[in-house]
């Protein structure tokens, strides 16, 4: 994430902020120039192009920060949420206003980085939306399919969420890493097997596609990881299936991405992400020994590591043709 600054007073700010706290300027994120922007006493921005912003409509209902076309619209970031909570639902919109913090993040990311969104609106069959929904009553299931990514909202919880983590063993769950592997989903659709070439480069790396998911989640579940999955995996879910694999590397790739890019940005990286040719010297330069800093500093605050991963050679081929596709 980059560092941002108030434009009014040049105090630093969060990703998060709708007013300056040190100058109390409103202020609003614009999309079109990755930045957070002064708002005017009315709500509104005008960008260099003479164009007016206005404060996305779900301010209050979601604490959403960006802007939007026209006044009363939602922001690209919430048009993109085809689902929420209903307005009865008090636990369930607390929750959605985590989420939602996270999918702007997550957005965010997607832009700087290049990854071309294309949304349901532009193609009702395929193009991206999410469903972020409820539990109190019903049981929901994460998941992706053809574009919609649904995302079960108790999840925000730290409580819900830690015990799941604990009951399936992994050493990281955080709603941020949900939506960065369900979108590694929606990517490997759009830019892998969209095109035969990418396809078949994917199957050589991730394995065959064609096995039946089902019969491997059964599996899974059942005999858990192979033995020595640590050598070709970046965790044991990514074991399940080629699918879960590549959507596990894509997480991996936009958690190495953001926090490399902010480290840099902060002075704590000597290199960003962007300034190594391939993602293989970005990992092994930059990220390895910036990770195992990292982790060591969460230690030096009682904290568990802020990285639990160790990344294999294999994984490394994994992250590079990822990274590579948002140039090709
Ligand atoms: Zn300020
Ligand atoms: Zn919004
Ligand atoms: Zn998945």
């Amino acid at each position: 994430m980059k560092k941002f600054l108030c434009r009014v007073c040049g105090s630093a700010l969060y990703f998060e902020n709708s007013v300056c706290i040190h100058c109390g300027t409103d202020l609003g994120y614009s999309r079109q120039e990755h930045t957070i922007v002064p708002v005017n006493s009315d709500g509104t921005y005008v960008d260099q192009s003479g164009e007016t912003w206005h404060r996305c409509a779900n301010l209050h209902l979601s604490g959403c920060t960006w802007l939007a076309p026209a006044k009363g619209d939602q922001c690209f970031s919430c048009c993109l949420t085809r689902t929420r909570p209903n307005d009865q639902d008090a636990r369930g919109l607390a929750q959605f206003l985590d989420a939602e913090r996270a999918k702007r993040h997550l957005i965010a990311e997607l832009d700087g980085i290049g990854l071309p969104i294309v949304t349901r609106v532009e193609d009702p069959h395929l193009g991206l939306a999410f469903d972020l929904l409820s539990s109190v009553n019903v049981d929901v299931v994460i998941g992706h399919q053809n574009g919609v990514i649904t995302i079960d909202l108790a999840e925000t919880e730290d409580a819900h969420r830690e015990k799941v983590r604990a009951k399936l063993d992994e050493p990281y769950r955080t709603m941020l890493g949900h939506f960065r592997h369900e979108v590694g989903h929606y990517f490997e659709g759009a830019l892998v097997f969209s095109d035969q070439e990418r396809t078949r480069q994917a199957r050589e790396i991730f394995g065959d596609d064609t096995r039946n998911y089902q019969d491997e989640l059964n599996r899974h579940y059942a005999e858990g990881a192979p033995d020595g999955w640590e050598s070709e995996y970046i965790s044991k879910y990514a074991t399940m299936h080629p699918y879960e694999d590549f959507a596990e590397t894509f997480a991996h790739y936009l958690h190495i991405n953001d926090t490399l890019d902010t480290a840099y940005e902060f002075g704590l990286a000597r290199r960003g992400p962007q300034e190594s040719t391939t993602f293989r010297d970005v990992v092994e330069d930059a990220w390895l020994p910036l990770s195992a800093a990292l982790n060591q500093i969460n230690r030096s605050m009682g904290h568990d590591d802020l990285y639990p991963f160790i990344i294999p050679d294999t994984v490394i081929d994994k992250l590079t043709f990822v990274a590579d596709l948002r140039t090709t």
